[in-house]
This record gives structure tokens, C-alpha cells and sequence, in this order.
């Protein structure tokens, strides 16, 4: 955006209009939400200022355009914003009409004072702003329009709504909208809201790490507002009353969709591509649908009802499941003959990372990697306590297998992690309850050779480690102490590290590539693989990640093979890398509250026990938090050239 004509982005005026002398911004001085450049943008009226890139645009209509989209999200909650809104609104269609005088601008000023001081929210705080700078810095375009020597004209605009909470969260929930359907005791329609995004909400609610609460306004002045923890009480509140149903297709289309795997990327597609009318069948390997969310996270997490609830749900709006099915080979030859039209590979990434010690290949008893021991808990073996276990690993993987022994009964149960406590990967909650419930922590430490007498392990020989300088992950790299070798006796060996794919075999002519990280290469927009009509997309592409992750790409590659079914094209959207979206031009003043806490089950009732630890808000709690919301929503409208 070199071609800067007027700018008044956070507050910082650069104008070089005819007879102005400031100069144009250089491109660090100025980080703009980028544009679409197919659509040649004119000018974008912002949350954080004005900005002209073109002197064809239309400040006037881009104004009143602004005004209207501002207006939809003013809750009238203290009337002084939705009355103002609508004054300024209704003083630019007089003018348009012939009926203003100069006075109007003056009052148009006063008006967004008013609201700017008087309003509740963050959003009222601030939206006017940018209006106040139209009026300014553009005021000749006003009064030309009252003289008659103007016209308002409707050009092609787009418009953008987020939040920094929403521009956080991996698949851009409109959190400040569905907790303000809480608010207001609207549990329902706030459960619709997510679900239009996040299919799995009571799972979501439970397991997500929440980046959104990192990237909460609130955080600066309190405490964040507990976001997951109010999207669980959307979904638990449902549940109470019923368990609704989701709406199922308005038409039904011909074309068939054969979907491998069955976790959350596979869902989302599933329930999104069912949704269009599409015929959709899943194949799923193991007996259970849910993917990681079913056998990687323990039941003191995820109680499976929840689970099940949400999957039976999809299931009811036509959703094929087929379990304990392997696809072994995937041809979408075989699968055309068979009536699919696309197929969509979302197998996870279900496979244990090795750790690289001297003897983890031996098949030791007593030497169980942390994905397969979970699904084998998960999926009711029993698995006999002794007296001592290690974890290898510092993700939340490690941490439910540590606290997962703690519940079977183990006397001892130590994690061991090559980095020190900063560089653990598992979440603050998740080390927090680990401690409480006697789980000890070894750090800078790692096991080099698996020890073992009669085919059973007896301990491992460790090394210490010390913190070198970052690796790629921007974490400190762990380097080896020479000489600090040590043993650790022990009963079992759960090295949980992390996790690659099994991916299904594809027969040489249908060649999907593959990177040497062992996932899926697909087409960063289409999540179209080498092989049309053949998409990939979750774990088995990104290496693991969160179920939000996976759902949100479940979402789009559901889009992406309509499109390819339809025609079509996938529209680029705008985006806000690298532009501060906490920082706005008014901010009221807020009185503390800190967040609504929630109970936790006793520790002591948590041995021999997979009751789930974390309760949930009742209602008056939930709405008593949603309350704390400042409703951030930050809006772009754009005048396109085309
Ligand atoms: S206060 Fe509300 S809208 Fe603002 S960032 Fe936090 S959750 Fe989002
Ligand atoms: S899905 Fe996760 S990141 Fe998104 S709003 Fe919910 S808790 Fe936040």
C-alpha cells in the first residue's frame, strides 16, 4: 500500500493530497489490514482511522456505508450509541436530499463525542472515530453534498467484522457475538452461533488451549474473559435441556464424498459438505468416531457423552459412519466406481514419535508409547498399576498419560522433559493440576538408552541437559551434558513426545507427494492434494495440532471440494497480520471484575476415578461472565474498484 493519499490509521496523519506537504508513509510506518489486491481497493474506513489509496473514491459513501454496517452491531444496551448511529445516519440522507446546512456538520462532531464518552462498550468507545476523521479531513466532500454538487452513490463495498479474540481463535468464532447471546440468556442461539464454526462445542469448550484468551483486551486490565469456559456453557446448557438437534440440508445434490478418518477435520467437513446436500460417508478405522479427541484425551478431560452427543448429532442430519474400516489403499479410481466424487484424507496423525534411545526398538514389556497407551485406556483395557512410571514428554500428550497413571493408581509417576519448565509445550491449567495431584517434574533432562532385564524395562540411563540457544521453535535448544549420565529405575516407559500419520497406501499412478516430515502435501488455499478430487487436510497434514485447528480446517476443505464439485473459486479474504488489533482510538474507563472461577473435583477423589475434574458455569455464572465482555468488535469497510 505505497500509494498512501490520505491516512489517518492510529491516530497518525499523512496527507498528500494537492497543496498538503506531508510525505507518504513508508510501509513500516503504517500496517494496514491487508486487502484483497484483486478487488484494486479505493479507500477502507476503520476501527483505527480513514485510508485513501485512490483519489476516485467516495469518502462520503464510504462514510454512510461504514455508518450502516456500525449501526448492525450497536446492541442498544445504553441507547446512547444506537440514537446516535441512527442521528448521523439520518443527517447524511438529508443532506443528500437537499435538507442540510453547514450546522450539521457541527452537530455530526458533537454526536460522536457524545458517543464516544458515553457509551458502555469498547465498541461504541471507538467505532466513530474514523467518521469524526471523514468529517475533518474530508469536509468539503460534505458540503458539497449539501449544496447539491454531490451525490451519495452505493459502490461495491466489502466489509470485515473481528475482534482480537476472534482474529486468535484458529477458526474465527464470533466470540463477542455469542457471548452477548449469553448475556442475555439466549443460550440457544449463542450455541447456534458457534456451531456455525465449531461443531464440537461441548468438546471444544473442555479441550481447546484458548489462544483467544491470550489475545483478550481484558487481559490487560484484569483478567481475560473466559471464553472456552463460556462456549461450554452454551453446549452444557443445551444438553440440559434436550440436546437439540443441528438443522440438516435444504436440497439434496447428487455428487458423494468419501471422507477418511473420523476426527474432528473429517467431522467438520462431514457436517459442513451434508449440510450443501451432499451424500457423505466416513471411514473410520477404529471403533469409535472422534479421532484424538476419542482416544487421545483422557475421560477427566472429555467425558465421552459429551463426545458422543455431538457426533450423534451429525450422525441424525444423514452423515454415513462407517467404523472399524481401514482404507488400507486409497484409489480414487476404485472410489469413483464406487459413486464418490472427491475424496477427503483427514487420518490424523495417530503414530508415536520414536525419542531415540538406545533400545526403544526392542519391545521391551514395560516400554508403551504415550498415543497408544491413551487409546488403549481410551478404549477400555485395563492396564495394571505398579509401582513406578516414567513420561517422557512436555506436551499435554505426556501430561494426560502422567495424569492418566496418577487415576489407575501408580505409586510414583514422574515426567521427564529435556527443556525446563518455560519451553513445556503442555498448558499452565494442565501442570497446575498435574502437581497438585503428586505428578513430579524432572526437567533438562532425557533418557539415552532403555534398560531392561528379561525382555522387561528396569529403568533408563538419562543425561543431563543444558539450554543453548533458540532452535527454529524459538525455544532454548536442550544440549547434552557429557559426563552427567545417570539411571532412573522404573516399571514402565511412556515416551510421549509426539505423533506422526499412518497415511493410506495410493497406488503409483495416483501419486500424492508426500514432505519429509511424513504429511500430506496439499495446496495451502484448495487443500487439494497432487491428485484432483483428492484433498487432505488435520494432523496428517499440519503435524498435530488442536481440535479448533482441526475443525476450522474441516470447515474450509468442506468449501474448497464444493467449489471443485460446483465451480467456482475460493475468495481471499482480508487479512490483519502484523496490525495491533487491542490498540483502538477510545477506550472508556472499566470497572474491575475478575473472571467467574468454576469448581474443580477434590484431589483426593481423583485416584482410581476419570470423573472429569473441571466443572462448568450454571447459568447465572455464565451470564455473570459474559457481562465482563467489552464487545471489541473492530469493523472494515472498503470501496473496491471492481
Ligand atoms: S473483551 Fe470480549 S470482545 Fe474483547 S477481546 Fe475479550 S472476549 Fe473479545
Ligand atoms: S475455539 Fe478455542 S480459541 Fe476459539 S474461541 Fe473457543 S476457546 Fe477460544
Amino acid at each position: 500500500m505505497d500509494n498512501v493519499i490520505f491516512s489517518s490509521w492510529n491516530g497518525k496523519i499523512v496527507d498528500n493530497r494537492k497543496g498538503k506537504t506531508s510525505k507518504a508513509p513508508k510501509r513500516a510506518d503504517i500496517t494496514l489490514p491487508k486487502l484483497p489486491e484483486e478487488e484494486k481497493p479505493l479507500a477502507l474506513m476503520g476501527w483505527n482511522g480513514l485510508v485513501v489509496m485512490n483519489p476516485e473514491a467516495d469518502i462520503v459513501s464510504l462514510t454512510l456505508r461504514y455508518l450502516k454496517e456500525i449501526r448492525k452491531l450497536s446492541c442498544g444496551e445504553c441507547s446512547v450509541c444506537m440514537i446516535g448511529i441512527d442521528r448521523l445516519l439520518d443527517i447524511i440522507g438529508e443532506m443528500a436530499k437537499g435538507e442540510g446546512s453547514k450546522a450539521d456538520i457541527a452537530e455530526m462532531k458533537a454526536i460522536i463525542k457524545q458517543v464516544c464518552v458515553n457509551s458502555k462498550c469498547g465498541f461504541g468507545q471507538s467505532a466513530l472515530f474514523p467518521v469524526l476523521d471523514s468529517i475533518k479531513f474530508y469536509k468539503s466532500d460534505f458540503l458539497a453534498l449539501i449544496k447539491g454538487e454531490k451525490k451519495l452513490e452505493d459502490k461495491d463495498y466489502s466489509c470485515t467484522v473481528t475482534a482480537p479474540c476472534m482474529e486468535a481463535c484458529p477458526a474465527g468464532l464470533d466470540i463477542p457475538g455469542y457471548i452477548e447471546l449469553i448475556k442475555n440468556n439466549k443460550f440457544k442461539e449463542s450455541l447456534d452461533l458457534i456451531c456455525e464454526n465449531c461443531i464440537l462445542p461441548g468438546v471444544v469448550g473442555r479441550v481447546c488451549t484458548h489462544p483467544c484468551e491470550d489475545a483478550c483486551v481484558r487481559k490487560d486490565i484484569d483478567e481475560p474473559v473466559s471464553i472456552r469456559l463460556l462456549k461450554r456453557a452454551a453446549a452444557d446448557d443445551d444438553l440440559q435441556h434436550g440436546g437439540g438437534s443441528l438443522n440438516g440440508p435444504q436440497k439434496e445434490r447428487e455428487e458423494r464424498i468419501a471422507i477418511i478418518g473420523a476426527g474432528p477435520a473429517g467431522l467438520a467437513a462431514a457436517y459442513n459438505l451434508r449440510l450443501m446436500g451432499y451424500g457423505v460417508t466416513i471411514f473410520e478405522s477404529l471403533p469409535h468416531a472422534g479421532g484424538m479427541a476419542a482416544v487421545g484425551i483422557p475421560e477427566y478431560r472429555l467425558p465421552r457423552d459429551i463426545l458422543n452427543h455431538e457426533i450423534d448429532l451429525i450422525k441424525r442430519i444423514g452423515v454415513e459412519l462407517k467404523v472399524n474400516t481401514k482404507v488400507e489403499k486409497l484409489s480414487l479410481k476404485d472410489l469413483k466406481k464406487k459413486g464418490y466424487n472427491a475424496v477427503f484424507v483427514a487420518v490424523g496423525a495417530h503414530i508415536g514419535i520414536k525419542i531415540g534411545a538406545e533400545g526403544e526398538d526392542k519391545g521391551y514389556e514395560g516400554f508403551v508409547d504415550g498415543v497408544e497407551f491413551l487409546r488403549d485406556l481410551n478404549l477400555g483395557k485395563k492396564v495394571q498399576p505398579q509401582k513406578k512410571v516414567i513420561v517422557i514428554g512436555g506436551g499435554n500428550t505426556a501430561l494426560d498419560c502422567a495424569r492418566s497413571c496418577v487415576r489407575i493408581g501408580f505409586d510414583d509417576v514422574e515426567i521427564i522433559y529435556r527443556r525446563s519448565r518455560v519451553e513445556m509445550p503442555a498448558s499452565d491449567e494442565e501442570i497446575e493440576e498435574a502437581e497438585k495431584e503428586g505428578v513430579k517434574f524432572n526437567y533438562l533432562m532425557t533418557p539415552v538408552k532403555i534398560l531392561a532385564k528379561d525382555g522387561k524395562v528396569t529403568g533408563a540411563e538419562c543425561i543431563k541437559m543444558k539450554l543453548g540457544k533458540p532452535d527454529e521453535s524459538g525455544r532454548r535448544r536442550p544440549v547434552p551434558i557429557k559426563g552427567s549420565e545417570f539411571t532412573i529405575d522404573t516399571d514402565l516407559i511412556i515416551p510421549a513426545i509426539g505423533q506422526r500419520s499412518e497415511l493410506p497406501v495410493i497406488p503409483d499412478k495416483e501419486k500424492i507427494e508426500i514432505t519429509k516430515w511424513g504429511t500430506i502435501k496439499v495446496d495451502p488455499i484448495t487443500y487439494m492434494t497432487d491428485v484432483e478430487g483428492v484433498f487432505a487436510g488435520g494432523d496428517c497434514v499440519t503435524g498435530p495440532a488442536i481440535v479448533i485447528d482441526a475443525l476450522n480446517t474441516g470447515n474450509k476443505v468442506a468449501k474448497s471440494i464444493d467449489c471443485y464439485l460446483q465451480g467456482g473459486s475460493l475468495a481471499r479474504g482480508i487479512t490483519f497480520e502484523g496490525v495491533d488489533l487491542k490498540k483502538q482510538m477510545g477506550r472508556g474507563f472499566t470497572v474491575k471484575a475478575p473472571a467467574q472461577g468454576v469448581g474443580f473435583l477434590d484431589v483426593k477423589e481423583r485416584v482410581g476415578s476419570f470423573e472429569e475434574v473441571e466443572g462448568g458455569y450454571t447459568s447465572m455464572e455464565a451470564m455473570s461472565e459474559a457481562q465482563r465482555c467489552l464487545r471489541c468488535y473492530r469493523v472494515v469497510v472498503w470501496e473496491k474498484a471492481i
